[in-house]
């Protein structure tokens, strides 16, 4: 088995020491001479982008570029091998999570480590689900990795919005969304897309992000709101509003603001009209799932839950430890 150090650095930083490589999984930079992982292009994971080194999907680095992102990345492939020195050899492969998402493999002398970054293991309208890695090492994110967090089946989840927002425009009001500009909003699109016909209007953020999923293949129907069109649309009709803010539309009609978020399995959104348990996450029988496939030797539990997770897993059988505080 290689020796691999990890740890959670004083800089939030989750850095793995592998074959005389250094590596450093969606943190802030911990020196030079590391090379940057960056998983997807949502703020938490991006702290990293004015390195070198630094390395991701071809879809997160368009996605970035949107957000007005620069640097020197150098873009993955789908299955594209990069190998660097002392025979490190790095891939990725989808997470599931947003458009780009990877998880990260790093081979060395015939043994695994993979890192999951954010993980959705379930099949949904916007693109494929997380496929497990067979792996020696697994690091994988928990933040959903406790066992109150069982989300209904999609199909559940996308008949209730269905419903709801026939129910909101039956009564005369607007359905309106506010949920990440980045994946969240793209799967309210596609949803009402293909399971409504009335049009979607989306806020200045989602509009910029949707662009992107568009070039990359990702068929979604939305009006920009700071078009003609679209203000056209806000003042005469029917629509869907999906946007990252609560906006005010020149309307006189009552708009009702639905969340989407994995949360609301267990909290309640008071100052929402509905709170739809729609996650890009795995729960925590989604994890348990992967890491059966995946069949790890050790686990490394990251991000949320990760204590709780860990216990869980050794209670399974698995060799697993959180990785939380700052083992310098
Ligand atoms: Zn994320």
């Amino acid at each position: 088995m290689v020796l691999v150090k990890l740890r959670k650095d004083i800089l939030r930083g989750l850095l793995l020491q592998v074959g005389g490589a250094r590596i450093v999984f969606d943190s802030k930079p911990l020196g030079t001479d590391c090379i940057q992982l960056i998983s997807h292009a949502h703020l938490d994971h991006i702290e990293s982008l004015a390195q070198k080194n630094v390395f991701m999907s071809v879809e997160t680095a368009s996605i970035l570029s949107s957000m007005g992102r620069r640097g020197y990345w150098k873009t993955l492939r789908r299955r594209e091998k990069v190998i660097l020195r002392n025979d490190v050899e790095i891939s990725n492969e989808p997470s599931g999570h947003v458009l780009g998402s990877s998880q990260f493999i790093v081979d060395v002398n015939g043994d695994r480590i993979v890192y999951t970054g954010d993980l959705n293991t379930y099949e949904n309208l916007i693109h494929g689900f997380a496929e497990p890695i067979p792996t020696d090492i697994l690091i994988i994110e928990s933040t959903y990795g406790s066992p109150v967090y069982k989300f209904p089946v999609r199909e559940k989840i996308y008949a209730d919005i269905v419903k709801w927002i026939m129910d909101v425009l039956r009564e005369g009001s607007i359905p309106a969304f506010k949920v990440y500009s980045l994946g969240k909003s793209q799967e309210v699109i596609s949803l009402v897309n293909v399971f409504l016909d009335v049009p979607v209007v989306a806020g200045l953020s989602v509009s910029r992000i949707s662009r992107k999923y568009r070039e990359h293949g990702v068929r979604l129907g939305y009006i920009p709101v700071n078009t003609r069109e679209g203000l056209e649309v806000v003042k005469s009709g029917e629509f869907v509003y999906v946007s990252s803010s609560r906006d005010r539309l020149p309307i006189d009609r009552r708009i009702k603001w639905a969340v989407a978020s994995g949360w609301a399995v267990r909290f309640r959104y008071p100052n929402y009209d509905k709170a739809f348990p729609l996650s890009g996450h795995s729960d925590y029988y989604g994890l348990i799932d992967y890491i059966e496939h995946s069949n790890p030797k050790k686990i490394y539990t990251v991000y949320g839950y990760a204590e709780e997770f860990a216990r869980n897993l050794k209670r399974r059988g698995f060799d697993a430890e959180p990785i939380i505080r700052i083992n310098k």
